[in-house]
């Protein structure tokens, strides 16, 4: 029992009142233990608190299970007349008033007062009563005294963390500190600390256990905290350096689109790593500014000559790709079907080991560049099918149009030689962004495209 005595009265604070009548030091040490929420269910939140008419600490439907209630006005057993109670409106701020025993009490004082005889009932009753002020007193009086001592630590606990806020260290010197009284004191600003974890962490931590923290390993975890913060939301504060100089270059707007793509723009040089610490003017003007520019003026050369490069490759793949046959060579009809054309064929090997499909590992369907010619005869049917689709088409549908045999098929299918032109410009397109491209394309072509590599196609080879 010594040790939680002791353990009492060492925490500031736990109430330097003795125990109530009835409780030892460990059961008194339990309930005034806020932090572990509900004794019934460990439920925390605001809900639960201490009845100390009751001795317990409890949310509130853990509490409603446990008592008995009578509604003012209602007729109240005798035997209740010595039982503590408290009062509560649990219908709302204008609900009736309920006067409310612990069940067990309750039932006990039933039983009890049963078993007294008639004449000395009122003997009984008063007793009781007596004993009943005393407790109710005594509850009042701890419920008070706990409220005052909460308060009372919720302050200190408070002027603490301002002491704290308000020399926070002197080698914290930013511009953040914006809330500067004089310039001697760098005062915490209020919005980078409410978004400090441990700051937060303390707020809620309940007071006496906060007690227990020593104050330097406290502070040295906030300052730890708030510096990590502060550097997150300095980044913004240089970039806005920055942009707000490349605006007044004359060669912003020109570039603007690859900026955002440049290395030192990417990771700008902080001065000692610490972006909390802005650059000045000079510094701006001579080293980063003009580097950006470099590099932007850099990217838009490289996007340049892609572009020729780019154009190049596309009138090379369109002096081949003129007709059904070299489209199936290119591989515009998938993967399978072009391996079936090359076999029934007799398409020269050499010739097309140049075309082959980069993307062995996907499942290539081709392109929906095919039309089925009986359709367009006799119905005017433009439907484009992928080569694969538009076999199936023809077998499905003309089957008894013409007696065709697997090997004729090819005599009524038809490319769509602008679509597949068009299909090609979103692939160039795609490939101008990403740096890849659905065919492969001659070995010399790739090379003028990888000297053109462009800055953010990070995982080319
Ligand atoms: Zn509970
Ligand atoms: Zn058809």
């Amino acid at each position: 029992m010594d040790i939680w005595h002791i353990s009492r009265t060492n925490t500031i604070f736990f109430p330097q009142l003795p125990p109530p009548k009835g409780l030892n030091e460990m059961e008194y040490c339990k309930i005034v233990m806020i932090e572990k929420g509900c004794q019934f269910c460990s439920e925390k939140s605001h809900n639960v608190r201490i009845y100390w008419i009751f001795r317990v600490r409890s949310c509130w439907d853990c509490l409603m299970m446990r008592v008995e209630y009578i509604q003012q006005g209602q007729s109240i057993p005798d035997f209740t007349t010595g039982l503590p109670f408290e009062t509560f409106r649990m219908h709302g701020m204008f609900g009736p008033e309920y006067k409310v025993f612990w069940k067990e009490d309750y039932r006990l004082a039933e039983i009890e007062f049963s078993k007294v005889k008639e004449n000395y009932r009122a003997n009984w009753l008063k007793e009781k009563s007596l004993e009943c002020e005393f407790l109710m007193k005594d509850a009042l009086k701890r419920g008070k005294f706990y409220q005052d001592s909460k308060e009372i630590h919720n302050q200190a606990k408070l002027n603490i963390i301002k002491s704290f806020c308000y020399q926070l260290d002197s080698s914290l010197t930013s511009e953040l500190s914006i809330y500067n009284n004089n310039n001697s004191k760098p005062i915490y600003n209020p919005y980078i600390l409410s978004l400090c974890p441990t700051f937060n962490e303390t707020i809620s931590l309940p007071n006496h256990l906060f007690a227990q923290v020593t104050f330097k390993s406290w502070k040295d975890k906030m300052i730890q905290d708030y510096r990590q913060i502060e550097m997150k939301y300095s980044i913004p504060l240089r970039y806005n350096q920055i942009y707000q100089k490349l605006l007044r270059t004359r060669l912003f707007f020109g570039l603007q689109h690859w900026i955002v793509h440049c290395e030192t723009y990417l990771s700008p040089p902080y001065i000692n790593n610490d972006p909390r610490i802005s650059w000045c003017e000079e510094f701006l003007d001579k080293y980063i500014i003009p580097k950006i520019l470099i590099e932007a003026i850099d990217c838009e050369k490289k996007a340049n000559d892609a572009k020729i490069a780019l154009r190049l490759i596309e009138n090379l793949i369109f002096q081949k790709v003129i007709n059904l046959k070299t489209a199936i060579e290119f591989g515009l009809g998938g993967d399978d079907n072009k391996l079936e054309y090359e076999i029934n064929n007799n398409v020269n090997q050499e010739i097309s080991k140049n075309y082959n499909c980069n993307n062995i590992n996907n499942i290539n369907n081709g392109l929906e560049v095919f039309r089925c010619k009986i359709c367009i005869e006799n119905t005017s049917h433009y439907l484009l099918y992928s080569y694969r689709g538009v076999k199936k088409h023809l077998q499905k549908r003309h089957s008894s149009f013409h007696e065709l045999i697997e090997k004729d098929l090819d005599d009524y299918i038809e490319l769509d030689y602008k679509i597949t032109r068009n299909y090609f410009k979103v692939y160039s397109d795609k490939w101008f962004k990403t740096g890849n491209y659905p065919y492969k394309l001659p070995d010399e072509i790739m090379q003028i495209l990888k000297n053109h590599r462009m800055p953010w196609w990070k995982n080319l080879h």
